[in-house]
């Protein structure tokens, strides 16, 4: 297949977020999780669970969603000495629950309220238990689950927090996921910039570029820290290793770019852990500067940091 008939394959549904491609893409041979699975370990006095809300395989043209401005040459290289396919892919939605001793904080909501009702009862609290929940951002996969079909709350006694520069872009369009999930909500919702605080130890930084208000979280706790990156990557390879690879969903790709730039940077240099929403499960890794063909950052998934006590 040769890099044009690859690229003109993309279909009509180029500009669509996650949200959109992967319910569509679902009957093409896709995989659903046999129940949520979770990962809960303690960060400082916190404890957190990374909740495996959904994945499935994509087979629709890899490149033309991770890799817009790169030759297929490069594509396929870079997937190969991965040892990852560079025909499919596997998309996850992982949102994250904090327990910071006060108060359980949920960020984000995946695609349906059942889907994250389940994927909470799983990490061992229930949507009541919910006191504040986080979107990062308002494409669907992440505002999902903030509402069944009929309108009806998930999480009954939540307050909610999100980027007053994410919200004021929505409500300027007539986003029917927005309008049905997020606009019912507005009241209990609480609007922060760069440096807002959800509650202690969790504080809010801007990262624009996926969306234009779209924001990643700092956990502090008892001098340990870690970042939730929401979308900042969208895949552990293409996106992270090689930020400046263009992904259909970043909605301003230059500032997305420079966002992914100075974020994996941050975490390279002070070896920060991250939760990347859409990171292989358990979503959960560091990163390092460099890296083969090219690669400005490479991801190094945690394994058994976070079993010890010391
Ligand atoms: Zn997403």
């Amino acid at each position: 297949m040769t890099s044009i008939t690859r690229r003109t394959a993309m279909t009509a549904g180029a500009a669509l977020p996650f949200a959109a491609a992967a319910p569509r893409l679902a009957s093409a041979g896709g995989h659903a999780a046999a129940g949520p699975k979770t990962n809960t370990f303690s960060l400082g006095g916190f404890t957190v669970s990374t909740l495996l809300a959904g994945t499935r395989t994509v087979t629709d043209d890899p490149q033309g969603i991770f890799g817009m401005n790169v030759s297929e040459e490069e594509f396929d290289t870079v997937s190969r000495n991965n040892f990852i396919s560079a025909e499919a892919a596997q998309f996850f939605f992982t949102p994250t629950i904090v327990n910071t001793g006060n108060e359980t904080v949920l960020f984000d909501t995946g695609l349906n309220a059942g889907g994250i009702a389940a994927a909470v009862e799983a990490a061992g609290s229930s949507a009541e238990d919910v006191d504040v929940v986080v979107i990062t951002h308002m494409h669907g996969d992440h505002i999902g689950g903030l509402a069944g079909d009929d309108g009806t709350p998930t999480f009954p006694n939540a307050r909610y927090v999100t980027g007053q520069a994410e919200f004021d872009h929505w409500s300027g369009t007539d986003n029917e996921n927005f309008a049905n999930k997020v606009a019912p909500l507005a009241e209990k919702m609480e609007f922060i910039g760069d440096g807002g605080s959800v509650a202690s130890g969790i504080t809010g930084m801007a990262a624009f570029g996926h969306t234009p208000g779209h924001m990643v979280y700092m956990l502090e706790s008892d001098g340990e820290q870690m970042v939730i990156m929401a979308d900042s990557t969208n895949h552990y390879v293409w996106s992270l290793a090689y930020p400046d690879w263009e992904v259909r969903f970043d909605m301003d790709k230059e500032a997305a770019a420079a966002t992914r730039r100075r974020l994996l940077g941050m975490l390279a240099a002070d070896r920060i852990p991250m939760i990347g929403y859409h990171m292989p499960f358990p979503a959960m890794g560091y990163v390092a500067e460099g890296g083969p063909d090219g690669a400005a950052f490479h991801y190094v998934p945690a394994t058994y940091q976070f079993m010890m006590d010391t």
